[in-house]
């Protein structure tokens, strides 16, 4: 990474896909020119597009061109509909994420627009690596077996290096916020008695040197109603990769629907911003996905940077986004929201609005 210079890659992915990452692109284009940050943006091809021109959903092209880059912008990729001779299934997004050893998805519920719940804020931390993943959680090989016709065994891979790290994470995230300083390990240690339980031993060693903060912990199901009922009372939620995939739907539905929920997959050398909804195949191509979502992931992955290589224009760009992004979500105008928030505006309309405000922006 060079001084003020920040070189990000643009994988659109599949369905909404390019109509979400345009948008967000446009955005991070016109924000990025006010603060004076200079910006490189690569495409690299992936999912269906790219299995269309190379014959594969994740080319070697795709991974070489994203080392060379500072980041990454991914959209969503609809691997259930991959054709089935395609060399990288199951799917780029596991890949990529076992590849650069992005243990960390990050994923941030906030109460924006018209959404279920008020007042929440909460970041739900999710291990990235391990846990029940079969694309993922093993050295070599896909971790699903299918010994007989009538039987599949699922292997679930909990390490303590993963739940340190990612505890870890968690702490210093509710540390670093002006939140409630209380993190929420969720778990199902009364079934999953050994793996869970070290996840928590995990959990509890890191909170020894957080002082400052809380730890509570409860078990899944019982958070999954409470993400409904009681959503407010969470400030950050520590958990295992499919725990923390479900939750941050649950969570998301709560506070306003997975068009505004974004996310950040990170490691020690790379992040990546994706949303954490899927391609929405029953709207794309009809111009009306909310692209919220990823926006907000750009504007992470952008925090992220400054956070790294200490680059201001690359956090006042991202300060700029979230304004400006909120100011329209904060608007009561129908005719500026998109449909999933009850209003009329297409995904450029709504795009047209935030630039507008960005334009204005003191
Ligand atoms: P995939 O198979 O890729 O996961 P999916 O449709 O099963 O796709 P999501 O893409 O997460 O799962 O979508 C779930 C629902 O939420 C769909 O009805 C979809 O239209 C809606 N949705 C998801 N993202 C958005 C968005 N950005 N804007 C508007 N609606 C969205």
């Amino acid at each position: 990474m060079n001084g003020k210079s920040v070189k990000l890659a643009v994988l659109k992915g599949d369905g909404i896909g390019p109509e979400v990452v345009q948008s967000a692109v446009e955005i991070l284009r016109f924000a990025a020119e006010r603060n004076s940050l200079s910006l490189e943006l690569v495409e690299l091809k992936i999912g269906l597009e790219a299995y269309k021109l190379f014959g594969r959903t994740f080319p070697p092209e795709t991974l070489e061109g994203m080392k060379l880059c500072d980041g990454w912008i991914l959209g969503p990729l609809s691997a259930g509909s991959y054709p089935k001779d395609d060399q990288d299934y199951p799917m780029a997004s596991g890949k990529i994420r076992k590849e650069f050893d992005l243990f960390a998805n990050i994923r941030p519920i906030k109460s924006l627009a018209r959404g279920l719940n008020k007042n929440i804020d909460l970041v739900i931390v999710r291990e990235n690596t391990e846990d029940f993943y079969p694309d993922r959680n093993l050295f070599k090989g896909y971790s699903e077996f299918w010994p007989n016709e009538d039987t599949v065994l699922s292997l679930r891979v909990i390490t303590r290096k993963a739940c340190a790290r990612i505890a870890e994470a968690a702490f210093r995230l509710a540390s670093s916020r002006s939140g409630k300083k209380l993190v929420t390990a969720v778990h199902k240690s009364n079934v999953l008695i050994e793996g869970d339980g070290l996840f928590l031993e995990e959990v509890r060693k890191a909170a020894r040197n957080f002082p400052e903060i809380r730890l509570n912990d409860g078990l899944v199901d019982s958070v999954a109603m409470q993400l409904v009922t009681s959503p407010q009372s969470f400030d950050i939620i520590v958990t295992t990769n499919m725990f923390g995939d479900i939750l941050s739907d649950v969570a998301a539905g709560s506070a306003g629907g997975l068009g505004l929920a974004p996310s950040l997959n990170s490691g020690e050398k790379y992040a990546m911003a994706q949303a954490v909804h899927g391609s929405a195949p029953d709207i794309a191509g009809k111009g009306i996905a909310n692209p919220t979502a990823e926006i907000l992931s750009v504007a992470m992955l952008l925090k992220w940077l400054h956070s790294k290589i200490g680059n201001e224009s690359a956090r006042d760009t991202a300060g700029d986004i979230e304004r400006a992004t909120y100011e329209v979500l904060d608007s009561t105008e129908s005719a500026a929201l998109t449909v999933d928030l009850g209003g009329e505006a297409n995904t450029k309309r709504f795009t047209r609005e935030i630039l507008d405000r960005l334009g204005k922006l003191v």
